[in-house]
């Protein structure tokens, strides 16, 4: 979209409405004439809060209402930091009782200009149930509240005089202050917005001036009658509304956040401006000029309120875009299929215990994990406690277990993350247990790998870490060191460390101690040996959809890549045949040459031998071969069969692209290396983004009911 097309009607308009609104509270009129100032905020302005639920109601409606969880999350938080920001005005005027301040609190706002945030929320509540309706029976049930709530507004003084309606408008008013709130206006207005509905520009603009002729007229014939309680609802608003959206929804071309932004700040600050610049004028005697006189006091309550909001505007959080230069996309739909097929390969009672360390094997394990528990994951592990507290920051509850070693100074921490630590052996145990405070821990075992753990054979160890008072021994595992190997041997030893397992813990129970929670496959365990009597089974690279030696083992299974890396093309330069190009000016053109500049190196975690040894990215659809050396920060691809590619354009280093897929055992294997170590290296410069578009709940079974390790559960 070029700069001259750019014409963010929608978002202009809502700087408008929002300066409307300060003129409903300032009345800038009122010293030119009653009547003018009656036509500017009663007839004129009253189209701004509508016009407000209208864009609401649009651009919920255009993300087929899917956003309107997220909507109402944000308007809540706004609506509380409003609440706060006004607490002070509420105090100096007397505050409420408590039973005043939750119904001011939910119906009608805390401050007079606060109602609308209650109301779009109950509003959107009611337009998202009726929109499931066909469209012209929610428009009609949302004009008929509508009708009823010009009752109670504008056309008061018809019904009130009838028995009937004034006992029901009575009873209305117990509840809500006002008619004009989430039941009788919003709906309508938030379902015309989603309708969005374009007229011809002609007849929008006729529509439009037209309407707000009419408007005026019944504006000030109402107001002869004396029959407004109040003056937000009119007969004529819904029609105009119409006729007004159209005409800006058919002139709207792109966005204007800015314009969002200020019109909410707008919005929200100006009641304190108007007390503000009361007081000021005040104190600088300037009452006359700047209170009186109604035009310079709405001009100086809009001066500082734009100062102000402009001010906050420039103070607000920034964060660069994480698709600026190079990036990670996580897609969380793959990762709980993932760990779907890997908890229908244990045996029943067996539950996944999710491998999240080295920041979930370079996924992001905050994302990771929190993705996992709503998925029905109860059970996680992580390297160290570093790790552990992170997770536990990030919301997840329920096991973490730390496997690595963690000093025994570090215990108060343990204890107050619920963290379960791993024994790595008998003077480990010991120190834990010297720190004179209770500690949930799991014993490794040792049954063959020799890395961690108490020697599976060592029973009087075994059984003497079960007499240390402070080590709550809530389970035992241990770790399969050749069970990615179809060699026979290898499988030979693979049964000779389960053996040694399942032994350890028949001997412990022997002695009357309870192992616990048993667990001993990772990824290859879970995928190379048959279901496991065991209470866990920790999976690591599987659950990312991605296999450690070279061949790509999780294709079999099902299982799909959770991560693609990509990054932007930043130039792209041509070279003459016999020119070179990059470091030790290691590539040399034969040809012709077309060689873009991607913003990746091996900084970000790529290994710098993969551009000798056959990288390769996508873009646009196809493969296109690193060239030179990698650089510490970029990296060069030869795109010379590749005619269109552009700066900006995105390159796929892992993932997919169109028809081709890079995957990650593919670059492990041309550098000699596991995925794994590929995955967990990419480094903390690359930014991220989650993709995700099923609802997640709880669809993997859990472990075993009663659980001792998970004590939030
Ligand atoms: C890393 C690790 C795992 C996970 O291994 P994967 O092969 O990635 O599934 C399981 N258990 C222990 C003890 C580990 O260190």
């Amino acid at each position: 979209m070029s700069a001259r097309t750019r014409r963010p009607a929608l978002d202009r308009f809502r700087l408008a409405a929002a300066v409307m609104v300060v003129c409903i509270h300032t009345g800038p009129l009122s010293s030119v004439g009653d009547g003018w100032d009656f036509w500017l905020t009663r007839v004129l302005a009253r189209t701004a809060v509508p016009f407000f639920l209208m864009v609401t109601g649009y651009f919920l409606a255009r993300s087929g209402w899917k956003n309107t969880g997220r909507f109402l999350k944000k308007t809540a938080l706004t609506y509380l930091a409003a609440v706060a920001l006004y607490l002070p005005l509420n105090l100096y005027g007397g505050g409420y009782g408590p039973l005043e301040w939750g119904k001011k609190l939910l119906i009608d706002g805390t401050l007079y200009h606060l109602w609308y945030f209650p109301a779009v929320i109950l509003g959107v509540f009611i337009a998202w149930g009726l929109s499931r309706l066909n469209r012209s029976a929610a428009l009609s049930t949302a004009a008929l509240l509508y009708l009823i709530g010009l009752g109670g507004d504008s056309y008061y003084g018809l019904v009130s005089s009838l028995s009937g309606p004034a006992a029901f408008y009575e009873a209305v008013f117990t509840i809500f202050e006002y008619a004009r709130n989430g039941l009788f206006l919003a709906p309508l207005f938030l379902l015309l917005g989603a309708a969005g509905v374009t007229l011809g520009r002609a007849v929008s603009l006729t529509g439009t001036l037209l309407s707000l002729a009419v408007m005026t007229g019944e504006g000030f014939l109402l107001r002869e009658l004396d029959w407004p309680r109040h003056d937000s609802m009119y007969l004529t608003l819904p029609v105009c509304m119409l006729f007004l959206f159209s005409l800006l929804l058919g002139r709207n071309r792109g966005e204007d956040r800015r314009a969002r932004r200020l019109s909410l700040l707008i919005y929200l600050l100006h009641p304190w401006s108007i007390v503000l610049v009361r007081g000021g004028a005040k104190a600088v005697k300037l009452t006359e000029a700047l209170v009186d006189n109604s035009l310079g006091h709405f001009s100086a309550v809009l001066a500082l309120t734009l100062a102000s909001a402009l001010a906050l505007d420039v103070l607000r959080p920034m964060r660069p875009s994480p698709t600026a230069r190079a990036w990670k996309e996580i897609d969380l739909d793959a990762l709980r299929h993932n760990a779907e097929i890997l908890q229908s390969r244990l045996a029943p009672g067996c539950g996944l215990m999710a491998v999240v360390k080295a920041d979930g094997y370079g996924h992001g394990a905050p994302v990771a994990a929190r993705h996992l528990q709503k998925s029905g994951v109860s059970a996680f592990a992580v390297a160290c406690l570093t790790e552990g507290i992170a997770l536990r920051r990030a919301g997840v509850r329920g096991l973490v277990l730390i496997l690595g070693h963690t000093p025994a100074e570090e215990v108060p921490l343990l204890r107050r993350w619920r963290l379960t630590q791993a024994v790595v052996d008998e003077q480990h145990g010991a120190a834990l247990n010297d720190a004179g405070r209770p500690v949930r821990v799991h014993l490794a075992i040792d049954t063959g790998m020799r890395r961690l753990g108490i020697p599976a054979e060592d029973t009087d160890a075994l059984v003497r870490l079960y007499g240390m008072k402070n080590l709550r021994i809530t389970g035992i595992f241990s770790h399969l060191c050749v069970s990615d190997s179809p060699k026979r041997p290898d499988r030979d030893y693979t049964r000779t460390q389960l053996t040694r397992f399942y032994q350890a813990a028949d001997r412990l129970r022997g002695h009357g101690y309870d192992p616990g929670r048993i667990h001993i496959q990772a990824s290859y365990g879970i995928l190379n040996l048959p279901p496991q009597p065991c209470d866990y089974a920790r999976a690591g690279i599987a659950l990312y959809g991605v296999g450690s030696s070279g061949a790509a083992d999780g294709v079999e299974a099902g299982l799909r890549p959770v991560l693609s890396l990509r990054a932007r093309v930043v130039c792209v330069r041509t070279l003459r045949p016999g020119e070179g190009a990059g470091y030790g000016l290691d590539f040399q053109a034969r040809r012709d040459t077309r060689l873009a500049v991607v913003s990746i190196g091996y900084a970000d975690g790529l290994p710098r031998e993969l551009a000798q040894n056959g990288g390769r990215v996508l873009l646009h659809g196809q493969s296109c071969p690193m060239a030179g050396r990698m650089c510490m920060d970029q990296l060069f691809i030869d795109v010379t069969d590749v005619p269109q590619v552009r700066p900006g354009d995105i390159a796929t280093i892992i993932g997919q692209d169109g028809g081709l897929t890079i995957r990650a055992e593919e670059i492990s294997r041309r550098c000699d290396t596991i995925a794994n170590e590929l995955l967990s290296r990419l480094g903390g410069r690359v930014g991220q983004v989650v993709r995700q578009e099923s609802n997640p709940c709880g669809s993997i079974r859990r472990a075993r009911p009663g659980n001792a390790d998970e004590p939030n559960s």
